[in-house]
């Protein structure tokens, strides 16, 4: 654990983890849960001076924050985190399964089986082990409290991504799968789980692929002719998390300008 502080002794604030919070779409969507009513759990992996930045500007808005380095793709630190994310800030009614990776821009008939593990281990065996802790602690039938589950998949998983990122797009259809699955099977103890399906959204994860500007040069390809922001993208997640959308379960909802 980086840091932790309880800065408010309200006990109605929901608890909302969010994996991948550093940056991009989990950092908004962690400052946007400040503003509504949630402490929130910033996990990261790698870069903490980032996540101590999104903490500070979530306490800032009244919020209790912690920032909890943790790989999703491995087992024990899931562990860890939802453990540290408990002790500091009570039971999870909410996670959002954000963390994820994606390839660098090739043809697929030069992929190395390296390569396709990797984004498979953190996408899909992290989702999935994610998701897993989730409902080990939320269901109400091991004395859990319930909650909701928000999947960030992608646009990807039904575009396929050609001659850029296939085993990506194969990773969020994985996502879709889990999410439709694990719907059904938590339906009755109190646990709903939903995906969001970005498309274009101007993040830091475009220039992983190796290509930075990557919005900018197909915008021209959505109907919307424009990228998306990482705010549009949590509003919708804010929105499938609460409970405003206490009847939705099992839904892949496509935020991605009409692509
Ligand atoms: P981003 O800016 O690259 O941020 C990724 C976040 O995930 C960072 O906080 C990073 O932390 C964290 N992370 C990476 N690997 C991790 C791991 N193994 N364990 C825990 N945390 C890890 O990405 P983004 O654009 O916000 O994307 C967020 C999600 O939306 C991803 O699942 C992505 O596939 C999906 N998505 C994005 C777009 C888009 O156009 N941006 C479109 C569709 C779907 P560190 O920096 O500390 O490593």
């Amino acid at each position: 654990m980086a840091d932790s502080s309880n800065n408010n002794d309200q006990t109605s604030r929901k608890v909302m983890l969010i994996t991948g919070g550093s940056r991009g779409i989990g950092a908004a969507t962690a400052l946007m849960a400040s503003r509504s009513g949630y402490d929130v759990s910033v996990n990261y992996t790698r870069d903490e001076e980032a996540a101590l930045e999104v903490v500070a500007a979530c306490r800032a808005e009244g919020a209790s924050a912690l920032a909890v380095r943790a790989d999703v793709s491995d087992e024990g630190e899931v562990i860890d985190l939802y453990d540290q994310t408990e002790a500091d800030l009570g039971p999870i009614d909410v996670v959002i399964n954000n963390a994820g990776i994606i390839s660098p821009i090739a043809r697929f008939d030069t992929y190395s089986v390296d390569r396709i593990r990797q984004v498979f281990e953190v996408n899909v065996i992290g989702a999935m082990i994610v998701c897993r802790e989730a409902v080990r602690r939320m269901s109400t039938s091991s004395g859990g409290i319930g909650g909701s589950i928000v999947n960030i998949s992608s646009a990807a998983s039904y575009l396929g991504s050609p001659n850029e990122f296939i085993d990506y797009a194969a990773s969020k259809g994985a996502v879709d799968s889990l999410t439709i699955g694990l719907a059904k099977e938590v339906a009755e103890e109190g646990i709903r789980v939903n995906a969001i399906r970005p498309g274009l959204i101007d993040t830091e994860i475009h220039a992983a692929a190796g290509a930075p500007d990557r919005v900018e040069r197909l915008a021209a390809n959505i109907p919307m002719a424009r990228g998306g922001s990482a705010d549009e993208v949590a509003e919708s997640i804010l929105w499938m998390a609460s409970d405003a959308a206490s009847y939705v379960t099992g839904t892949l909802l496509n935020v991605s300008g009409g692509r």
